[in-house]
């Protein structure tokens, strides 16, 4: 059932010329819902949030609004509000005119102009600069006026173009809690489209990941980062990416980087539900941990650097001719040094190297919880 409000991509396909961009998009958005649309630089983020618009046209499939097809509906009767990444201000007005300009063309009546205008006002804290020219802003004051003009129009959706690209870390911070606020309080549709995933992660009620045109997987923050449903959603989340290290199946026993584990039943399962020898097992540099020297039943390799983030370090390992990335509070030994690793086995994610679609996890095939930590058993050979 989708109720008056909720937005579908349904077999969406949008070509410039003879070049595709988004091949074939199905999305549901439902009504009042904070949806991320994040991914890297022209995957097609914008060309998605301008669809939704009506400012580039649907050149395949079906866009739904309410259950009614927009494909043909312009812009202007799709009653959306959006926010530029440029944020598209007029230069020559000033705040209060930039803000009221769309409710003034619409001929709203005074009051309720002046009403929504104090409104607007007063939540983004943009009232001593009512009569200041764009130029006489700075990034963020600017930012706000491009909000405060999106929310004066109280339309259901709200369309926000990497609002926050021009600020600095610290405004962006705030600003960030400021949308959220937003949202609660209006609970319109916020579509948002940004390539940072902390943004991404702190914004977002769910999170939608595109690469090159191609939905990775929609589902919560929570999940896109303890449950990836692929190799790219498994890397793009988290800094340092998670680490993709080939493995090999023999029936039995998972070779990690050619060491011998023995895995909890519940991982052998998915493995052996999966039918290939080879895949890969992702482990997220926090999930590992280090000790000095080799160590009985371990993967060992050899530090390369270290890199102070302040509160932790990144350390930088060569396994052979992998490169694993851990990161730890304190190393246990220097560069050139030898460490061997520790795999929390409860924050593993196995992937089919054909697909690199994710095998799935513990609790499809079992209640018991997968939380001893790998053993891994000395062993020269890779199986054949
Ligand atoms: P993103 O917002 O994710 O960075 P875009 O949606 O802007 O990416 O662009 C997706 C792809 O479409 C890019 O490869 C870009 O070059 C291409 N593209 C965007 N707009 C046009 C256009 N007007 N004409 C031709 N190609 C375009
Ligand atoms: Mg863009």
């Amino acid at each position: 059932m989708v109720d008056k409000y909720t937005i579908e991509f349904d077999h969406v396909e949008k070509s410039y010329q003879n070049n595709t961009v988004i091949p074939d998009l199905n999305l549901t958005i439902p009504a009042g819902e904070r949806l991320i649309l994040l991914g890297p630089s022209g995957c097609g983020k914008s060309t998605t949030l301008r669809m939704i618009a009506g400012l580039e046209e649907v050149t395949g499939g079906e866009l739904r609004i309410g259950g009614r097809r927009v494909n043909e509906i312009p812009s202007g009767e799709r009653n959306i509000a959006m926010v530029f990444q440029n944020y598209a201000l007029y230069p020559h007005m000033s705040v209060e005119e930039n803000i009221v300009y769309a409710l003034r063309v619409h001929k709203m009546n005074r009051e309720e102009m002046q009403r929504r205008l104090k409104t607007a006002l007063e939540i983004l804290n943009l009232k001593p600069y009512v009569k200041r020219k764009p130029r006489e802003l700075s990034g963020g004051q600017r930012q706000r006026v491009a909000l405060a003009r999106a929310l004066v129009k109280q339309s259901p959706y709200l369309l926000l173009d990497e609002p926050l690209s021009n600020l600095d870390a610290q405004l962006r911070g705030q600003a960030r809690k400021e949308l959220v606020k937003i949202h609660e309080l209006y609970h319109q549709t916020f579509i948002y489209v940004t390539h940072d995933q902390v943004e991404a992660m702190t914004v977002g009620q769910r999170i939608a990941l595109i690469n090159q045109g191609d939905l990775q997987m929609v589902d919560t923050p929570y999940r896109i980062y303890n449950r990836p449903a692929n190799v790219f959603t498994a890397r793009f989340i988290g800094s340092p990416a998670t680490n993709i290290l080939d493995a090999q199946w023999d029936g039995r026993a998972l070779y990690i980087l050619g060491q011998k584990t023995s895995l909890p039943d519940c991982w052998s399962r998915l493995i052996a539900r999966n039918g290939e020898e080879a895949v890969y097992l992702g482990i997220r540099p926090e999930h590992i941990r280090l000790q000095a020297g080799v160590c009985e039943n371990a993967l060992c390799g050899q530090i390369r650097y270290i890199e102070d983030y302040g509160s932790k370090r990144g350390v930088y390992v060569a396994v052979g001719d992998t490169e694993v990335v851990c990161i730890c509070d304190c190393p246990p030994c220097g560069a050139g040094e030898t460490v061997s690793f520790y795999l929390d086995s409860d924050h593993i994610h196995l992937f089919s190297r054909s697909t690199e679609k994710s095998l799935g996890y513990p609790e499809e095939v079992s209640d018991e919880q997968a939380l001893q930590p790998l053993i891994l058993e000395r062993h020269d050979s890779v199986p054949a």
